[in-house]
């Protein structure tokens, strides 16, 4: 990384290339812009490239819709995919810790454990934590390739976030790096925001229940927490998460130009109430205390 990535605060809009972006990525994208040049911060780009759902060239579109619309960004690119050594060094750093333990469990028989009475809602039942040295060999021996999981020390963790305050959320034995030997998103994230300076963190707010697993795992790596904003979801027209299936949503579909849906995006948000504008315009109006706190239900086909 160069020292334009690692000097001083910054924020970051970190996409995953698994298609083209739709537009509640856009204006995720230009909440996470606006929050850092509000507050004099870089602003960094990063590709969570690390899923097997990754489409090739996603990155470049998504890069290039997002240049479109106005959004800069400082230094070059971050690609996960050119830092699977670093997660490994810290997974390795954490298990020498104490911190880890290895996982044979596949997804349904966590699903079936977890959803037992008593069990935390989503939260891994423990069932392989405390293996014996024989039943790890049992395990073994099905030749199944373990994922390593972090060894919780809590079952919660608090967070503090500028749009939902103080948030508790569960912390289980969430995954490190999976049976197939990717690094995880939690454990990627951590790793990647503390190397690069960032100290504010906008996404969308389906990932708030991520940030108490984020923020103790970067304790126990003695890195900062960083400031968070979990910035409210597009709806579709069903009052549910916008998707794909909703189509004309992403920037090719919409046949918009850029100022008008930034304007677009600015008047859902409270920022503007004009028909076109830029990202710098959104800037001179930009306040939390402003900001529209509700998710925007959008309807495609009407437009
Ligand atoms: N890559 C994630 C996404 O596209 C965002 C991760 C994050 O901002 O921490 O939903």
């Amino acid at each position: 990384m160069d020292s334009s990535q690692t000097a001083g605060r910054a924020g970051r809009y970190a996409p995953s290339p698994t298609g083209d972006l739709h537009i509640g990525n856009l204006r995720t994208a230009l909440l996470a812009w606006l929050f850092a040049r509000s507050t004099s911060r870089r602003f960094l780009m990063r590709m969570e490239d690390l899923d097997d759902r990754v489409q090739p060239e996603s990155a470049d579109r998504q890069l290039t819709d997002l240049e479109s619309l106005g959004l800069d960004w400082d230094g070059e690119v971050i690609y996960q995919s050119d830092r699977r050594d670093r997660y490994n060094a810290v997974v390795e750093e954490l298990a020498s810790a104490g911190y880890t333990f290895e996982c044979y469990c596949s997804r349904r028989e966590i699903h079936a454990a977890a959803s037992a009475p008593h069990a935390a809602p989503g939260a891994y039942p423990g069932t392989c934590r405390d293996l014996t040295a024989s039943q790890r060999e049992e395990k073994l021996r099905s030749g199944r390739s373990p994922a390593v999981r972090l060894r919780s020390r809590v079952a919660e963790y608090t967070v503090d976030d500028a749009l939902h305050g103080q948030f508790t959320g569960v912390v289980d034995d969430f995954v490190l790096r999976r049976g197939d030997g990717t690094p995880a998103y939690n454990l990627a994230v951590v790793v990647d925001d503390s190397a690069s300076g960032i100290d504010q963190v906008v996404r969308g707010d389906d990932l708030l229940t991520s940030a108490p697993r984020q923020s103790y795992l970067a304790s126990l790596l003695g890195l900062p927490i960083p400031h968070y904003a979990h910035v409210p979801l597009v709806l579709g027209p069903h009052r549910k998460r916008l998707a794909k299936r909703d189509g004309a949503i992403t920037m090719s579909e919409l046949h918009m130009s850029p100022h008008a849906l930034v304007g677009l995006l600015g008047r859902s948000l409270n920022l503007t109430d004009r028909d076109r504008a830029t990202p710098a315009d959104l800037l001179e109006s930009f306040s939390l205390e402003r900001l529209q706190r509700h998710p925007w239900v959008f309807h495609p086909r009407k437009r």
